[in-house]
C-alpha cells in the first residue's frame, strides 16, 4: 500500500510476465489503483492443498467441516456448497451406521 505506483506496477507485471511469458513488451502504460479491503488470492497449489486439507479434517470420523476456508477463495456459493457437501457426508455416515 505504502509502496509507489511504479513498484507496484514492476512487481505485477513480473508476475504477469512469469505467466504470460513476453507481455510487458506489449504494456503500454498503468494505473494503479488502492484498495485497503480485497479478496483472498489463490497461489500456485493453492487448490491441491486445499484437496488435501478437506481429505484430512473430513477423513471418516465422525466430526465433519464446512466452510469457505476449506474451498480455496471463499464465496457464498463455495461455502454454502461446502456445507451441503458436510451434511451429505453426515447423512451418508449415519446411514451406514445403520
Ligand atoms: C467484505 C466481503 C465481501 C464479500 N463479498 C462477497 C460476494 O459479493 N459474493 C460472495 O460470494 N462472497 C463474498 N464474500 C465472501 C463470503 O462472505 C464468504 O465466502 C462466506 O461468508 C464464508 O462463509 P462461511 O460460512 O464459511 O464463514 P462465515 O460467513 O465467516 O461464517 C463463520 C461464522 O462463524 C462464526 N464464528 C467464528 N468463530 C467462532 C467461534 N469460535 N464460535 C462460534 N462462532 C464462531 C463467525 O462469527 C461467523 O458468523 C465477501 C466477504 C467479505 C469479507
Amino acid at each position: 500500500m505504502s509502496e509507489d505506483d511504479e513498484t507496484i506496477a514492476r512487481r505485477l507485471l513480473a508476475e504477469v510476465e512469469r505467466v504470460y511469458p513476453g507481455i510487458a513488451g506489449d504494456v503500454e502504460g498503468y494505473h494503479v489503483s488502492r484498495w485497503p479491503w480485497a479478496a483472498a488470492q489463490l497461489r500456485p497449489g493453492d487448490v491441491a492443498r486445499r484437496q488435501e486439507l478437506r481429505k484430512a479434517v473430513n477423513g471418516d470420523g465422525r466430526l465433519v467441516f464446512a466452510g469457505g476456508y476449506l474451498t480455496g477463495v471463499s464465496s457464498i456459493g463455495a461455502s454454502t456448497r461446502s456445507g451441503i457437501r458436510a451434511g451429505e457426508l453426515v447423512a451418508a455416515r449415519l446411514g451406514s451406521a445403520g
